[in-house]
């Protein structure tokens, strides 16, 4: 299914992260992945919430069974019902799910389901939170994502960046901007390998290093807004050069 949202999108058919492509283009709780966490944990709020006593008992019963079943990965003969979903979600959260009402988050914090609806927000944020978390950290796997596993990325330089292009009529360098954005491209096959440089025709060690830090031809760049991001460049701490 996500797969065929980025399909949808003017990002078909490249090698753009899907991760990426979603939170880019519809934000970052868009993402099935994400939405679908929240949404199970917030059905299952209310369904709770509408048991009678005997069916909590039993509830109860089915709810401690059903994760030493998910461990032992052994097949559920019945089709997976609401109590099974929820805890997948939950471990998949990478929080204990201790009773049917009784949750403890990642961070040990743990919450009561009650009928209050400050209860039902606390999920929704902490699920939509912890589930882009995940989301990161599976993208992180692919090709050229390392870091992405460390935190939830932001866009708002790249969009802030992308809107003043557009209104200095600079159009197809905010579709080069966000198309880098999304990892459409890929390094070329000389990354990190001598060569000379087809820019300013040194013997150099190619690639994005020397395209953006050391080519002298840089220089010679006129466009104001390459001119002032340069100065960020020239000003920002001391990079190590990715071998
Ligand atoms: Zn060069």
């Amino acid at each position: 299914m996500r797969f065929n949202l980025k399909t949808a999108t003017q990002f078909g058919g490249t090698s753009a992260c899907t991760a990426t492509v979603l939170a880019w283009l519809f934000g970052p709780v868009a993402d099935p992945l994400v939405k679908q966490a929240a949404e199970q944990l917030d059905m299952w709020i209310m369904t709770w919430a509408e048991l009678d006593p005997q069916e909590r008992r039993e509830t109860r019963r089915t709810w401690i069974i059903a994760p030493g079943e998910i461990f032992a990965g052994k097949k559920l003969t019945r089709p997976r019902g609401p109590v099974e979903a929820t805890i997948d979600t939950l471990m998949q959260l990478g929080w204990k799910p201790g009773a049917p009402d009784h949750w403890t988050f990642n961070t040990s914090e743990s919450v009561k389901l009650d009928r209050k609806a400050h209860t039902r927000f606390i999920v929704t944020a902490r699920a939509l939170h912890d589930a882009q978390g995940n989301v990161w950290k599976s993208a992180a796997k692919h090709a050229y994502s390392k870091g992405l596993e460390t935190c939830i990325p932001s866009f708002e330089a790249t969009r802030k960046a992308k809107r003043s292009f557009e209104r200095n009529d600079l159009h197809k360098e905010a579709k080069a901007l966000e198309a880098v954005d999304v990892g459409t491209y890929r390094p070329d096959k000389h990354e990190g390998l001598m060569g000379v440089c087809r820019r300013c025709a040194k013997r150099v060690r190619r690639g994005r290093w020397h395209d953006i830090y050391e080519c002298a031809d840089n220089d010679l760049i006129e466009h104001k807004a390459f001119k002032k991001a340069t100065r960020f460049v020239k000003h920002a701490p001391p990079h190590r050069q990715p071998r």
